[in-house]
């Protein structure tokens, strides 16, 4: 079986412990700076780090048009932190320039968990991942404060949802790529096999 190519958009931002985990899990993971890049592979990472900064690269970079049309004709992606604000549909606290791709019906409130937790992190029951709880790394996470019926919420701290899916696009606040706990990632790819 050949392996899955899966693309990290690596703009800006934790790139490498993301190539490293779908590496590890088998995928052939690269990195995505240019369209033709993209054209390459059958899924994509958006990872965590700063969304303003990676909206105004997104369009700089010729990316944000391909990867909108990849997405919404049904190429599974998974983003996380910054990138599942990039992901969302309506961004609150955001830049006035930043712009998101709007491909998952969720309203998210940047830096949400507020100052005093800047980062924390978390055990997580995250559905289709068995009972096992899933080590969670929060870093100036957004907070989900509404997400559409066709969103599937598969954890959530507090009340708050952390793991969305919606189709083949899921979501998560915190950073799976942090730690080697390597199941979410193997969730994603189980979505592109
Ligand atoms: N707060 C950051 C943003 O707005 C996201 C932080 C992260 O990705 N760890 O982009």
């Amino acid at each position: 079986m050949t392996a899955v190519k899966v693309g990290v958009i690596a703009l800006q931002g934790a790139t490498r412990p993301h190539l490293e985990a779908l590496h590890a899990l088998g995928a052939h993971a690269l990195e995505i700076r240019t369209p033709e890049d993209l054209a390459g592979v059958e899924a994509a990472v958006l990872p965590g780090g700063e969304s303003t900064t990676m909206s105004f690269l997104l369009d700089s970079s010729g990316l944000r048009e391909p990867l909108h049309d990849r997405i919404v004709n049904g190429m599974p992606v998974l983003g996380t932190c910054a990138g599942m604000i990039l992901l969302a549909d309506k961004v609150l606290d955001g830049r006035d320039d930043q712009r998101s791709l709007g491909v998952i019906d969720i309203t998210v409130r940047r830096n949400g968990f507020g100052r005093q937790r800047e980062s924390f992190e978390a055990d997580l029951l995250v559905e289709g991942l068995g009972g096992e709880p899933f080590r969670a790394v929060f870093i100036r996470a957004p907070v989900v404060e509404r997400a559409g019926s066709d969103v599937e919420v598969l954890a959530r701290v507090e009340g708050i949802p952390v793991v969305c899916r919606s189709g083949k696009t899921t979501v998560c606040s915190f950073h799976p790529e942090l730690g080697d706990d390597l199941r979410l990632h193997a969730m994603f790819l189980e979505s592109v096999r």
